[in-house]
């Protein structure tokens, strides 16, 4: 009875084992590529429009490159990231302490 369960058992392993092998290389590829690919998306989202820090106050004139700029600290409204390209529509100008 266990000799034929033995028996039994052994056909499926080979075939998954054959399986595996033959699988193995093309799922780890496609990862990679699709790693790659994003990575680089992401990369160029970041690059193509730089990100600044604002007061959203109607009397801020500047744009901080960093959200912990001592020129933010006097900010009684919220501070919000837009791009670079939103700050200079808001005619804001670089920070003084960041120049
Ligand atoms: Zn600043």
């Amino acid at each position: 009875m266990n000799g034929g369960f033995t028996g039994n058992r052994k056909i499926p392993f080979l075939g998954f084992a054959t399986f595996s092998c033959n699988s193995q290389l093309t799922p780890k590829l496609f990862f990679m590529k699709v790693l790659l690919v994003s990575l680089f998306l992401l990369k160029g989202a970041v690059c193509t429009s730089p990100q600044v820090y604002i007061c959203d106050s109607p009397n801020s004139i500047r744009y901080h490159l960093r959200a912990d700029c001592k020129g933010l600290r006097n900010c009684s409204h919220r501070i919000i990231q837009v791009s670079l390209e939103e700050a200079k529509k808001r005619k804001l100008t670089l920070c003084k302490l960041e120049q």
